[in-house]
C-alpha cells in the first residue's frame, strides 16, 4: 500500500491529503478520506498528559475526569465535561494549559468551548442563581428583625399542621394565649429540618404582631454562650445579664449547644429563674429530649422538664404532601399534583430536603417552560439530596481547597494572604452551614482561630453569597463535589 500511516488531528488536513492524491491515484483518495479519522482521543490523552504531570492526582481525578473532546473542526474544539461545576473550573483554572497543549497538536487552533454533555441538577442551581429569571420559593434569611432576631419570615400562615407536629403546634398555641402561665417553659425537640426553629419564632413573631410592647428575643443557645463569655472576659456581665432578664419571651434554640459548657449553663440555669418567677415565657428547642442531653447538669434538665415537652416528629405522606401544596400556592408557580405526590412519596427525612427539591424542581419547570415528567423528577432527587455517606470535616477541607487550588494545609494555618483567606472563610461556612459544626470547634480545627472570627467568616459569606452570584455558585459547587451529586 502507498498509504502511509499519518496523525492528522486537524480534520482541514483530511482536504491536504485528498488534494495532493489526486494528482494521481483516484482509488487512494477515498481510502485516505475515510481510514483518516481525526483521532480526538489522543489528542485529548496528550493534553491529558501534560497537565497531569502538573497537579496533583486528586485535582486531576476532579476536573479531568469524564472530558473528552466531543468536536473538532480544526479551528474549535468542544470539550465535553460532566457539569457545569468542571466546566467553569476548567474554564477558569486549566484554560490556558489546555490551550497551550492543544495549540501544540494542532496549529490552526483558534479556540476551545466547555460543553455540558449532561444536563443535571447543578445547571438548575445554576440558573436558581439569576433571580430575574427562575422564581424561588424561599426568601431566605433576609428578614431579620435586629431588636429581637426573629425573621419575619417564620409565621404561622405558612405553617402546616399535620399529626406530626400538632402537640407542639397546640402548646404553642396555648403560650401565645396565656404567656408565662400555661406551659413554662415550652420545651420543642425533633430532628434536624423538621421546624423547631419555624415554631418556635412563629410564636415570637405572633406576640409582636399581638401587642408591641411585648419584649421577645430569639437566639441560638451558642451565641447566647459566645456572647455570655465574651462579656465575663470583657468585665461586663452584669449589662449581658441585665439584658436578658428584662425580656417577656425569651426563645433559645438549639439548647444541645450548652452541652459541656457548665459555666454558660450557670447563667442560663439562674436567667431561667429569674424569669420564671416573674412569669416570663421561655422557649426552648432541641435536637433531643432533655433526658437525652448528655453533657448538660440535671437541675437544668429538671427546668428544661418543668413545662410542656413537645416533639416534632418526621411528617407522614400527607403532611408532606400538604407542606408541597402550601408552598407552591405562596408562589405563582403551577406543579402537576402528580409531581407533587411524587416529590412527598419520595422525600422522607425532613422539611428542610422537601423543600430543597422542590425549589429544584421549580426552577426546572420555569427553565424548561414545561413540566416535568416523574422520572425527571426522580434525577433530581436522586443527584440532589445529601447521600447517607458520612462526609468528614476532613473533606470539607479538602473540596475546598482542591477547588480553590490551594494546598490543604495552608487553610490550617494563620495566613492573611488573600488567596487562603477565601477558602478559609468558605470552608468555615461550610462546617457551619452544612455540618452544624459549633464556632469554637470550627476554629480550633482551621488554625486555632478564635470563634469571633470564625462567626464573622461565617456571616460574611453568608452575606456575600447571597449578593455575589460568584460566590453563591462557587459554593454550590464545592457542595457538588462534596455531596457527589454530580
Ligand atoms: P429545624 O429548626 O427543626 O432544623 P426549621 O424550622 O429550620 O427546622 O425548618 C426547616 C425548613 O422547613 C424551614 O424552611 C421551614 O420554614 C420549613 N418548615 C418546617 N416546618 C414546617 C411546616 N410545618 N410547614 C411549613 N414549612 C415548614
Ligand atoms: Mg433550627
Amino acid at each position: 500500500m502507498f498509504y502511509q500511516p499519518t496523525r492528522i488531528h486537524n480534520p482541514h488536513d483530511i482536504h491536504k491529503i485528498g488534494c495532493f492524491a489526486k494528482t494521481g491515484l483516484e482509488s487512494i483518495i477515498f481510502w485516505t478520506m475515510t481510514t483518516v479519522t481525526v483521532d480526538n482521543k489522543k489528542i485529548w490523552d496528550s493534553v491529558l498528559t501534560h497537565i497531569e504531570q502538573d497537579v496533583s492526582r486528586a485535582s486531576f481525578l476532579t476536573w479531568f475526569k469524564n472530558t473528552s473532546i466531543q468536536k473538532n473542526d480544526g479551528s474549535v474544539i468542544s470539550i465535553s465535561v460532566p457539569n457545569t461545576f468542571v466546566r467553569d473550573w476548567l474554564q477558569n483554572k486549566y484554560h490556558s494549559s489546555i490551550l497551550r497543549v492543544l495549540r501544540g497538536e494542532i496549529d490552526s487552533l483558534r479556540s476551545i468551548e466547555y460543553v455540558v454533555s449532561r444536563v443535571g441538577t447543578k445547571e438548575v442551581l445554576e440558573q436558581i442563581n439569576q433571580p430575574t429569571q427562575i422564581q424561588q420559593l424561599e426568601l431566605g434569611d433576609i428578614y431579620i428583625d435586629k431588636d429581637d432576631n426573629l425573621n419575619q419570615r417564620y409565621t404561622f400562615d405558612n405553617f402546616v399542621i399535620g399529626a406530626f407536629n400538632e402537640l407542639a403546634y397546640a402548646a404553642a398555641q396555648a403560650i401565645i394565649k396565656n404567656p408565662g402561665i400555661s406551659y413554662n417553659p415550652l420545651f420543642v425537640y425533633g430532628l434536624t429540618g423538621l421546624g423547631k426553629t419555624h415554631l418556635i419564632q412563629a410564636v415570637g413573631n405572633s406576640f409582636k404582631r399581638n401587642n408591641k410592647n411585648t419584649k421577645v428575643y430569639y437566639l441560638s443557645a451558642e451565641k447566647f454562650g459566645i456572647e455570655y463569655t465574651e462579656a465575663v472576659r470583657g468585665g461586663r456581665a452584669h449589662i449581658f445579664k441585665e439584658k436578658y432578664r428584662k425580656y417577656d419571651v425569651l426563645i433559645m434554640d438549639d439548647i444541645q449547644f450548652l452541652s459541656g459548657k457548665e459555666k454558660t449553663q450557670e447563667e442560663v440555669f439562674h436567667l431561667f429563674n429569674t424569669l420564671y418567677d416573674n412569669n416570663k415565657q421561655i422557649i426552648f428547642s432541641s435536637d433531643k429530649a432533655p433526658k437525652k442531653i448528655v453533657g448538660i447538669e440535671d437541675r437544668l434538665k429538671s427546668r428544661f422538664e418543668g413545662g410542656m415537652i413537645a416533639d416534632i416528629s418526621v411528617p407522614e405522606y400527607e403532611s408532606r404532601l400538604a407542606i408541597l401544596n402550601a408552598k407552591v400556592r405562596q408562589t405563582n408557580i403551577s406543579i402537576a399534583s402528580e409531581v407533587l405526590e411524587y416529590v412527598a412519596s419520595a422525600v422522607q427525612n425532613n422539611i428542610r430536603e422537601l423543600e430543597g427539591v422542590l425549589n429544584l424542581v421549580s426552577a426546572q419547570c420555569q427553565l424548561k417552560k414545561r413540566g416535568l415528567a416523574i422520572s425527571e423528577v426522580k434525577l433530581l432527587i436522586k443527584n440532589s439530596l445529601k447521600p447517607q455517606r458520612t462526609i468528614s470535616i476532613n473533606d470539607v477541607i479538602k473540596t475546598v481547597s482542591t477547588f480553590y487550588g490551594i494546598e490543604e494545609r495552608e487553610l490550617y494555618q494563620k495566613t492573611r494572604k488573600k488567596e487562603v483567606v477565601k477558602p478559609r472563610q468558605v470552608a468555615m461556612y461550610l462546617l457551619r452551614e452544612d455540618f452544624n459544626a459549633s464556632y469554637p470547634y470550627i476554629g480550633q480545627k482551621l488554625g486555632g482561630r478564635d470563634h469571633t472570627t470564625v462567626i464573622h467568616a461565617y456571616e460574611k459569606v453568608r452575606r456575600d453569597a447571597g449578593r455575589d452570584g460568584l460566590l453563591y455558585k462557587e459554593i454550590e459547587q464545592i457542595k457538588s463535589v462534596l455531596y457527589g451529586t454530580n
